[in-house]
């Protein structure tokens, strides 16, 4: 008889399920997708019961797709959870929704993240907690709430996340683990517990809240409709697990001092793992838990791959056109273009904030710009710059991380960006290290199981991950490249520091022509 262990991670798309064997290799996988909420200005919201449903359903037909590939008996041996940071769901005191689950993209608590920050001695409630003071982070959102609904927040006997929402639907307990909590800004790093000051800031009770338990806790005795519905033995061990970042650092493989995990997807984050919690005494970085040893530290960004897309949107409609008609992925056929231009173009910089930035400024004011154009530059010049301005703003946060742990080595690149070999290189040259890319598993799901196999202690250390991550592509950097690109950094780098007034004014400025456009 051989075993199974699943991963399910609760993102912000969807949930999916992965069945591994122990080995870690992929046996099946099914998601189910859900929308976002979005009918007010700033609004992102998700139906809990939604959500709910969705976890029933992909872990019910992941099994199902598992057993139907193999022969023999198979046992389930563990379901280990990740999930999407920073959800707020209040409850009644009969454990009825009061609101939708507030996602991280919800960003109607700017004004009081501002506020916090300024009037509050925000920095002071980051470096305890290790959440960065920002519209994403539960302390901001619970501190709108209640400003905004007071009769709701009034209302609310609890305080959740959606995982915990999951785990009290499956089990009927409200249980936190320490990772989700570490990224809510209301957890206290060193006590491990809720932060008295910032519940007090709030005027909130810890009874309000889920009770915090290691990421490696473990619960069983599932209702037996459920366990039925799942396909499960009711005594399955479930494993509470952890946020969906700190688990893709595992899953590939990036647990070690001087490793880097950097992922550019729609948008993109750099992490690294160390043994205690540190926070960065300018705010730059956030500090969630893995384990009680191992924390993440890092820094996410707004503008990745969002930037190569709005590229091939707006600024170069007639080549990806062409590319479609030739039935060649316009990525591919943009990524070409700018390849015919050398490292640098030729001295034209892009500062990619689109999206106003997270990382390592925090600061959604900031706005894009092309610097340095010339008459000599054409489109090539323009594309290449976009793509080298997403990564010199990526390395943008590495001395913040370097700042509080040492130097680092490799980086494990992962996200739609590595499917580009030129993109790739860039980021070897641009960071002056080596990349690596692990192969492509859902990395937060493996993270999930690994650590599902970790906590029953059926593996010593979460080490054994390294033989179930191989890896496809590996760059070096180039010398010559890299001296270019030495010296084109610290201009790219100083710039948005000196334009902050500028920023905001302009940003001020488009605000009040969009209001002007929908009024
Ligand atoms: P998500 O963050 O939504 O999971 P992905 O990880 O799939 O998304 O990343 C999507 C991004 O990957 C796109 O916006 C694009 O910038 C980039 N991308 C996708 N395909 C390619 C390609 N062939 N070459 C370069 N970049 C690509």
């Amino acid at each position: 008889m051989s075993n199974f262990m699943l991963g399910v991670d609760i993102g912000t798309t969807s949930t999916k399920t992965v069945v591994f064997t122990l080995e870690g290799r992929v046996v099946a996988q099914h998601a189910v997708e859900y929308p976002l909420l979005c009918s007010a200005p700033g609004m992102a919201e998700q139906d809990p019961q939604q959500i709910y449903q969705a976890v029933l359903t992909s872990i019910a037909e992941a099994i199902k797709a598992a057993r139907a590939t193999q022969t023999g008996n198979h046992r389930v041996a563990l379901v280990s959870f990740s999930a999407a940071m920073h959800s707020v769901i209040a409850l009644d005191s009969d454990n009825r929704l009061l609101t939708n689950s507030i996602t991280w993209a919800d960003n109607r608590a700017s004004e009081w993240s501002k506020r916090i920050r300024d009037e509050f001695d925000g920095i002071q409630i980051y470096r305890r907690t290790g959440t960065p003071i920002h519209p994403m982070s539960p302390l901001c959102k619970l501190m709108w709430l209640r400003h905004d609904q007071p009769d709701v927040f009034a209302r609310a006997a609890r305080f959740v996340g959606v995982k915990e929402y999951v785990f009290f639907r499956l089990f009927g307990k409200w249980l936190v683990d320490y990772s989700i909590a570490s990224a809510t800004g209301l957890f206290n790093l060193q006590e491990l517990n809720w932060d008295k000051d910032a519940l007090a800031l709030l005027g909130i009770r810890a009874a309000q809240l889920s009770e915090p338990v290691p990421t490696t806790h473990h619960v069983t005795g599932m209702d037996a409709d459920i366990a039925a519905r799942l396909g499960l033995p009711a005594d399955t061990p479930f494993i509470v697990g952890a946020n969906d970042g700190v688990l893709s650092n595992l899953g590939v493989n990036a647990i070690h001092p001087g490793q880097v995990a950097v992922t550019i997807g729609t948008s993109g984050a750099m992490r690294t793992v160390i043994d205690k919690p540190l926070t960065d005494p300018s705010g730059r970085t956030f500090c969630y838990a893995l384990t009680e040893r191992h924390w993440v530290v890092g820094g996410p960004v707004n503008n990745g791959g969002n930037i190569f897309r709005w590229v091939r949107d707006e600024l170069a409609t007639a080549e990806a056109s062409a590319a479609r008609s030739a039935e060649v992925d316009p990525y591919d056929a943009l990524t070409r273009i700018a390849e015919l231009v050398p490292p640098g173009a030729a001295g034209l910089l892009f500062h990619p904030f689109m999206a106003g930035e997270r990382a390592p400024l925090w600061n959604a004011d900031l706005r894009g710009s092309f610097f340095g154009l010339a008459l000599h530059h054409g489109k090539q010049h323009m594309i290449r710059a976009a793509l080298e301005g997403v990564i010199f703003n990526l390395y943008s946060i590495l001395p913040a991380l370097e700042d509080l742990i040492g130097p680092t080595k490799t980086m494990m690149a992962t996200g739609g960006f590595a499917r580009s070999a030129l993109w790739r290189q860039m980021m070897a040259d641009i960071f002056n290290r080596e990349v690596v890319v692990p192969e492509s598993v859902e990395s937060s799901c493996l993270g999930a199981a690994v650590l599902g196999l970790y906590a029953l202690g059926m593996v010593p250390s979460l080490d054994v991950i390294s033989d179930m991550v191989g890896s496809t592509n590996r760059h070096v950097p180039v010398p010559a490249n890299v001296a270019v690109y030495d010296r084109l950094r610290p201009i790219f780098m100083s710039i948005p520091g000196k334009l902050q007034q500028e920023y905001q004014a302009l940003s001020e400025f488009q605000r009040q022509c969009t209001e002007v456009q929908t009024s």
